[in-house]
C-alpha cells in the first residue's frame, strides 16, 4: 500500500477530520479499487498473492475495464481468466458512492446526494447547457471554511473525500446519463486512444466547486484528478477541468504545477473589511496576497485567464466603487482575468440579500468597459436547491440558533 495521505495542518483553523487512509473501509472488509492509481491497484493485488509480473497484468487490466467501461463487476471483465475472477470479487470492489436522493429541476439540472461507505452525506450537480454539460464536484463533506453568504459554510461535519469518492462522482455522472461504450466489451485490443474522448458527450466538463474547499483537501483531489485527467483513465482535457478555491493561498502554486487545471478564485470583494466579513479565510491570506500568488499561477495566460468569482450582495459588495476597485486591482496585477458575476442565491436563514438586476448590470458594464469579460452567471438549478453555495445536505438541516453557534465557532478558530 502507498503511504497514507496526510492532511494539512492549517494552524489556528479548524482541519478536517482526518481519512485515516486513502480507501474508506466498508463493512464487508472488501477494498474499493476506485480511485485508485494503477501501480497501488497492482500492489494491492500482490499483497493479496498474485506474483508481481501477474499482478502488473492483471491492474492495467481492471484499470482499463473501469476507467475505459464503467464496468463495477469483476465477471464482466472477459479478457481475465474465468478462475481468477471470483478470486478478485471475494477481495475487492468497484464501488459507486450510494445514490441517496436524485433530484431534476425544470431547467434540466440534475442534483445527487450521496452516501459514503461509512455514512456520510455529500451532493454533486450536473449542469447541461446548449455548447457543454458540466459536472460540479465535491471535494469534502461541508467545509470548514464559513463563507457567510455560503450554505455549505453552515455544514458542521466535514471529512475530507478520497480520491475513490471524488473520481466516483465523475463515475456515478457517466452511468446515470449512460456514456460509457456499449457493443462488444472483449475487444479491448483494437481500441485506441483517440476513439476515447470527451467529444459527443454529455459530460464534458467538470467545476470542483461543490461542497468543501479543494485546496484543504489537496493529495486527494490532486490523485482523483489525475484519474480523470489520465489518458488511461477518465480521459477528459486538464482545459476542461476547473479547481475554485476561496483562497487558499500557500497551496494555489502546488495546484498550477501538481494538478495544472483551470483556476477559479472566490473574490467577492474588494475591501478588507468586507472580504473579512464574507470570506473570513481572508483575514489568514488577504486580498493583495492573493492576487499575487493569482499572478504567480503556473499556466496562466491570456488563452488561459483566471476566473474571479464575485456573488452579488446587496449594498455590501456590489457599488460602481467596487466595480471600479476590482478593475484597478486586476490590471495592477496584470492578471489574466475574467469575472463571473453570480447573483446570491439565497437560503433560509441567509443574511444576505441578492443585488438587483439594474445593480449587477451597471457593475458588469463598468468591468467590461475596462475590456475584462463579466458575464452573469444565470442560476441553475435554484428549484431543488442544486446552485452555487446551496448544497447542504437534509441531514444537516438546522436551527438558525445553531447556525449562528458554528459560524462563531468556525470564526473563532480563525483567529
Ligand atoms: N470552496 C470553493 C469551491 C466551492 S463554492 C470556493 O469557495 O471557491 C463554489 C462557488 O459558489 C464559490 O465561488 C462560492 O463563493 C459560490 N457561492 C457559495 N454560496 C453561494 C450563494 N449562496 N450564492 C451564490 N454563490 C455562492
Ligand atoms: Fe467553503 Fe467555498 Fe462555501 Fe466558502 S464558499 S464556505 S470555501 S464551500
Amino acid at each position: 500500500m502507498t503511504a497514507v495521505p496526510t492532511n494539512m495542518p492549517i494552524s489556528g483553523h479548524i482541519d478536517p477530520v482526518p481519512v485515516p487512509r486513502p480507501i474508506t473501509e466498508r463493512e464487508d472488509g472488501r477494498l474499493d479499487l476506485l480511485g485508485l492509481p494503477k501501480k497501488q491497484i497492482a500492489s494491492l493485488f500482490e499483497d493479496a498473492g498474485l506474483d508481481k509480473k501477474e499482478a502488473k497484468l492483471r491492474a492495467k487490466q481492471v484499470y482499463h475495464w473501469i476507467y475505459h467501461r464503467g464496468v463495477s463487476d469483476f465477471e464482466a471483465m472477459t479478457d481475465i481468466a474465468k478462475t481468477m475472477r471470483p478470486w478478485l470479487t471475494e477481495r475487492f470492489v468497484i464501488a459507486r458512492p450510494e445514490v441517496i436522493e436524485a433530484q431534476h429541476s425544470s431547467d434540466g439540472t440534475l442534483k445527487w446526494l450521496l452516501r459514503t461507505a461509512d455514512n456520510h452525506d455529500y451532493e454533486m450537480v450536473f449542469i447541461p447547457d446548449e455548447t457543454r454539460g458540466t459536472l460540479c464536484v465535491s471535494s469534502q463533506v461541508g467545509c470548514t471554511l464559513n463563507c457567510r453568504f455560503c450554505h455549505t459554510g453552515t455544514m458542521r461535519l466535514v471529512r475530507n473525500l478520497t480520491p475513490g469518492e471524488i473520481v466516483g462522482q465523475v463515475m456515478l455522472a457517466r452511468d446515470a446519463l449512460g456514456e460509457w461504450p456499449k457493443g462488444r466489451m472483449d475487444n479491448l485490443g483494437d481500441e485506441s486512444e483517440s476513439d476515447y474522448s470527451a467529444d459527443g458527450r454529455l459530460l464534458t466538463n467538470i467545476v470542483m466547486m461543490g461542497m468543501g474547499e479543494p485546496l484543504y483537501n489537496f493529495d486527494n483531489v490532486r490523485d482523483a484528478l489525475g484519474i480523470v485527467m489520465d489518458g488511461e483513465g477518465l480521459a477528459l482535457s486538464k482545459r476542461r477541468i476547473t479547481l475554485s478555491t476561496s483562497g487558499v493561498v500557500p497551496m494555489m502554486d502546488r495546484c498550477g504545477e501538481e494538478i495544472g487545471v483551470n483556476l477559479a478564485v472566490s473574490l467577492h470583494a474588494v475591501t478588507k473589511d468586507v472580504r473579512d466579513e464574507i470570506v473570513p479565510i481572508n483575514r489568514k491570506y488577504g486580498i493583495e496576497e492573493l492576487l499575487q500568488a493569482c499572478a504567480d499561477y503556473p499556466g496562466a495566460s491570456n488563452a488561459r485567464r483566471i476566473t474571479f468569482e464575485y456573488v452579488m450582495l446587496k449594498d455590501k459588495n456590489d457599488s460602481d466603487e467596487d466595480a471600479h476597485e476590482l478593475v484597478r486591482l486586476l490590471k495592477k496585477y496584470r492578471l489574466p482575468a475574467k469575472v463571473n458575476l453570480i447573483p446570491f442565491n439565497p437560503w433560509p436563514g441567509a443574511p444576505y440579500e441578492c443585488s438587483t438586476p439594474e445593480r449587477i448590470r451597471s457593475f458588469s458594464n463598468i468591468v467590461f468597459e475596462a475590456g475584462i469579460s463579466a458575464p452573469v452567471r444565470t442560476p441553475r438549478g435554484r428549484d431543488i436547491d442544486a446552485a452555487c453555495g446551496q448544497l447542504k445536505t437534509a441531514a444537516e438541516k438546522k436551527s438558525r440558533a445553531e447556525l449562528d453557534r458554528i459560524a462563531a465557532e468556525k470564526q473563532a478558530a480563525l483567529g
